[in-house]
């Protein structure tokens, strides 16, 4: 049996373009000491780099969760938003802005990844950050799911939908920074692989849909992830007859005019 940690209430992750500011109670411990300060942070600030619990917010204060934390690139920024009023309670409930891209293209040309040629090629885009996500319940590996606001509300409707007609969806990705993705590249290539071979299978970071909050992969209990015999489960079918009416599409079906391959598993919030 695994517990549920408790959920505060309208859970959203802050997000600036090197930290994410997450509530405490949705964090996994990886210490005792850990858990201890999770338990009781209003947020942490979590590095997107590499998952770094980098400060936890306490009632007393901010307590540095690694040496030189003032060192820490994208701190202050991070710090202004914590002492801002929540985002969403600004700027009105369904307010999301974009963070900017620039620091996205630097990167992308520091690892030698031709943004404009892998744009041309696709037919893709670059897809910014929103600057705050919603909770969206647990995915199958009982991780925090983040989505814009108007997508997780959606994704939480069609799921209770679902169960009523007696099909269990389960979450298996939604948002993923761009860091996230930059970070599969870094590691891959310093294991010798080159960015060709890396973008055989991984997408260029910047161009996933699951960057803007509105992809959702899904799965079904008992069913491997993100493959494609998912689209013979009666889940899939369920989808195909009833996502359009909550408002999500398959972003790349079978044949689709970009020559993506076929993913029965992505769905996007489309509205
Ligand atoms: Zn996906």
């Amino acid at each position: 049996m695994t517990r549920t940690p408790p959920v505060p209430l309208k859970a959203v992750l802050l997000n600036t373009p090197d930290i994410e500011l997450w509530p405490g109670g949705l964090l996994r411990a990886r210490s005792n000491g850990d858990a201890r300060i999770l338990s009781r942070a209003r947020r942490v600030l979590r590095r997107k780099r590499d998952g770094t619990y980098l400060a936890a917010d306490l009632a007393e204060g901010i307590q540095p969760l690694v040496p030189r934390l003032h060192r820490e690139p994208g701190l202050d920024a991070a710090l202004d938003l914590l002492d801002a009023s929540p985002l969403h309670a600004r700027n009105g409930i369904d307010h999301v802005g974009q963070l900017p891209l620039h620091r996205l293209q630097d990167r992308l040309d520091a690892l030698g990844v031709d943004a404009e040629g892998y744009a041309q090629r696709t037919g893709l885009g670059l897809v910014a950050e929103p600057d705050w996500l919603a909770f969206a319940g647990f995915d199958r590996y009982r991780r925090a799911l983040w989505l814009r606001i108007d997508a997780a509300r959606a994704w939480l409707r069609m799921r209770e939908a679902a169960v009523r007609d007696g099909i269990v969806l389960e979450a298996i990705s939604g948002y993923r920074s761009h860091d996230y993705q930059l970070g599969i590249f870094v590691r891959k290539l310093a294991r010798g692989l080159s960015v060709d071979e890396i973008l055989r299978v991984n997408a260029a970071p910047g161009f996933s849909e699951h960057h803007g909050g509105c992809a959702l992969d899904i799965g079904t209990p008992d069913e491997p992830p993100a493959e494609e015999s998912f689209e013979a489960t009666p889940a899939f079918g369920w989808l195909q007859a009833n996502a359009d009416g909550h408002g999500f599409a398959m972003s790349y079906p079978r044949g689709n005019p970009r020559g993506i391959v076929y993913e029965p598993w992505h769905w996007r919030f489309a509205g």
